[in-house]
Formats: C-alpha cells, sequence, structure tokens
C-alpha cells in the first residue's frame, strides 16, 4: 500500500496543471445554489469520460460518479459542492467570473477541480485498488434563502446508500491556513445553526401620544439588549454560542408608532444542550418583556444545519493516512468553527471526516471565505487531491493497511 500511496502521490503533483486548467473554467463562469446547471454538465462530461457510472439531475443539478476498484472492498465516497455566491468579484486575473454579480468566493471552484481530479486519478489506478468509489457532486451548499440544501436532498435521494458507503469524507478550503497544510478534528468542528424569525407585535398610535399605543421598536431596542446580556451572563461563559440578527423591519412613516418589528438572526452553538438552554431562556426573557411592556414576542426557530461532527474512529484512520501522506508536520487540530455547512447531512448517514485544506500563500496575507477579494493558491491543489485519493484508497481497503 506505501508504494501505491507513492505513486498516488506522484500522480497528484502530475495533475497540478490540469486541476489548474480545471479550477479556473469553474470560477469564469459561477452559478449560484440550485442553479448549476453548466456546471454539472461539466462534471457529468468530465465523469462520463473516465467511464465511471453516472447519475444525474439529483436533487436538483447533483451528479454522481461511481468508480468500481478491482477488488473486492468498501465502498468510500468524496463530497464535493459546485455552488458560487452572489458577490462581484473584485480579483483582477485572467480567469476571473465572466458573470457579472456571481463568484466563487467560498472555493466550491476548488473543491470541483479536487473532486474531478480524485475521480481521474483513481481511474488510473483501478486495477489495482479495492472497493467502490462514489464521486458526489452537490448542488446548493450555500444554503437559505435559495431553497433546500443539496446535501439533504442528495441523502434522501439515496447517494449513500447503492452502494452502502463505509465512510463519506470531504474538505473545504481554509484561507487562513498555509496552501498544502490541513487542519482537522476529531468530534465537532462546525456549528449547528438556526435561523431565529422575532416578531414584536405592538400597538400603533400617533408619534404624539405613544402613551396610547406599545412601540415595538422601543421594545426590540430593550430585546436586543436584553438578549445579548443573557448570553453573556446566564449562559456558561466556556460554552460557545452566537446570536446576532442581520435583517430587521418595521414601521411606516416618521410620526406613526409600528404597529410590528420583524428581526431575521442567526443562532450558531457547539452543543446541542446550549441551544436548548438558549432558547429556553429567550422564551423566559420574552415572557418578562411581554409582561412589563405589553408588546407581543413571539419566536420562530428554523433549524439550518446541524453540527458538523467528524466519527472519531474515521477520523483517527484518515489521519493516519494523512500523515503518512502528507508528513505530521503539515496536520495540525483545529479549533471548532462558528461557521455552518450541509455535511452533516451525508455524516448522520455514514460515517463522515470532514477537514480543512489551506489556501493562503505562504507569507501572504490571511483573506475571508465569501469575499471579493478571495484569491486562494493553487499551489493546494495538488495537495487537496493527494490527500483526497489517498484517503480514498485506503479507507476502501478491507482491512485498513498499516502504513
Ligand atoms: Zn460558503
Ligand atoms: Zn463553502
Amino acid at each position: 500500500m506505501r508504494q501505491l500511496l507513492e505513486e498516488i502521490k506522484a500522480r497528484a503533483q502530475g495533475l497540478a496543471e490540469e486541476l489548474a486548467v480545471l479550477r479556473r473554467e469553474f470560477h469564469q463562469h459561477p452559478e449560484l445554489s440550485h442553479q448549476e446547471e453548466r456546471t454539472g454538465e461539466v462534471v457529468v462530461a468530465y465523469l462520463r469520460d473516465l467511464g465511471l457510472t453516472v447519475t444525474t439531475g439529483i436533487a436538483g443539478h447533483g451528479v454522481v460518479g461511481v468508480l468500481k476498484g478491482g477488488r473486492p472492498g468498501r465502498a468510500v465516497a468524496w463530497r464535493a459542492d459546485m455552488d458560487a455566491l452572489p458577490i462581484a468579484e473584485k480579483v483582477n486575473l485572467p480567469w476571473r467570473s465572466q458573470v457579472e454579480g456571481v463568484m466563487h468566493a467560498c472555493g466550491h471552484d476548488f473543491h470541483l477541480a479536487i473532486g474531478l481530479g480524485a475521480a481521474r486519478l483513481l481511474s488510473e489506478f483501478k486495477d489495482r485498488l479495492a472497493g467502490d468509489y462514489v464521486f458526489i457532486f452537490q448542488p446548493a451548499e450555500e444554503g437559505p434563502p435559495v431553497g433546500d440544501s443539496g446535501a439533504k436532498g442528495m441523502v434522501a435521494a439515496g447517494v449513500l446508500d447503492n452502494p452502502k458507503v463505509a465512510a463519506v469524507c470531504a474538505l473545504h478550503v481554509a484561507p487562513n491556513l498555509d496552501a498544502g497544510h490541513i487542519r482537522y478534528g476529531p468530534g465537532v468542528v462546525m456549528a449547528g445553526a438556526d435561523r431565529l424569525i422575532l416578531t414584536v407585535t405592538g400597538k400603533s398610535a400617533h408619534g404624539a401620544t405613544p402613551h396610547r399605543g406599545v412601540d415595538p421598536i422601543l421594545v426590540t431596542a430593550q430585546v436586543l439588549n436584553q438578549i445579548q446580556g443573557f448570553l453573556a451572563q446566564q449562559i456558561d461563559a466556556r460554552s460557545p454560542k452566537i446570536l446576532t440578527f442581520g435583517r430587521i423591519q418595521g414601521g411606516n412613516r416618521f410620526n406613526i408608532l409600528a404597529d410590528e418589528v420583524t428581526l431575521e438572526g442567526s443562532l450558531r452553538y457547539l452543543q446541542d444542550t446550549v441551544r436548548q438552554e438558549v432558547l429556553n431562556g429567550l422564551r423566559r426573557q420574552f415572557a418578562g418583556l411581554t409582561q412589563a411592556t405589553g408588546a407581543g414576542i413571539k419566536l420562530t426557530v428554523e433549524p439550518l444545519f446541524p453540527m458538523l461532527k467528524n466519527d472519531p474512529e474515521l477520523t483517527g484512520q484518515a489521519v493516519q493516512i494523512l500523515q503518512s501522506l502528507l508528513g505530521p508536520k503539515r496536520l495540525k487540530l483545529l479549533h471548532p468553527a462558528m461557521g455552518s455547512e450541509d455535511f452533516p447531512y451525508f455524516a448522520a448517514r455514514a460515517p463522515g471526516f470532514y477537514f480543512f485544506l489551506g489556501v493562503r500563500t505562504p507569507g501572504g496575507r490571511a483573506q475571508a471565505l465569501h469575499s471579493p477579494d478571495f484569491n486562494p493558491d493553487e499551489a493546494a491543489l495538488p495537495c487537496g487531491l493527494t490527500a483526497a485519493a489517498g484517503l480514498l484508497a485506503c479507507l476502501a481497503e478491507p482491512e485498513l493497511p498499516s502504513l
């Protein structure tokens, strides 16, 4: 197996050029969530060309390609997401986005190139490989307001069931980590998230006679202060949680008290018990405020993504494989992030392993995902491919090979 991994590593380096070409092709033609028609077509053509068994149109524009190894083994899956964001690109490179106001600012162009590269590389080695390889190209990771999560739809469509997948893996680019380095965690690696909708109902009145009404804008100000005080001082400070509001709406005119204010926000957490504690506490706070002010306060909770938890046993195996492929110095343990992602739907169906691939130019400035300046270093692509292909080849063995 060691020999095979060395060859996989060398071939991944050899495919550096092809990975960059693929990545730039996707980068120039970004498509928003649930609109990944062209992207899906490029993926399908590439996978068919390799001779994989391809299924299209899953949960929208999702694509699955299955590769069979030459020996019996386990079925393993690799997931890449395909959607871009409504952001106007500021990076001025020859392969900049050709679609006005749409950009691959979350690195899913990298994910696509690495996913396709892994399908190419492993199909070149297929006679020597064990098991089955399921390459999942998922639409709509970026989530609402653009419809349902692509991962949820693909899992419901049974992409992990036939063949029955024993491990599902994925990576995400990380702009604050040097190119070619990897961060991983054995348990929770990303937060669970809910969308909260808060409706504060008052009673409209003339602006000159607020005592005849109930001012929901004033109550909203109290609500916001009280919430942050509650989170800061009544939840154990060692339990990470964030509640921010990104949208507020209410009122018609400067001299009329509004009758209603609505707010939309995002709650993030790293433990289910903390989520429950926060939601119960919010309801208690709102009941008190309702009594004090006479306003109605209604809280609606829409679960967005569960927490992303890596399977501990699979993580142990994966880290051993990655260390043997890349050397121990390039791997680091991560602190869980407060961002969220829809990979947990896959990880709920089969043991999952999700890790981060650094894409910062060493010595370069840190960048941010979802930013118009995001410009990941393509030198990370062959490393991502080595990790993906090496992981899958080892995990598909009937027994984990000694490395
Ligand atoms: Zn994103
Ligand atoms: Zn992303």
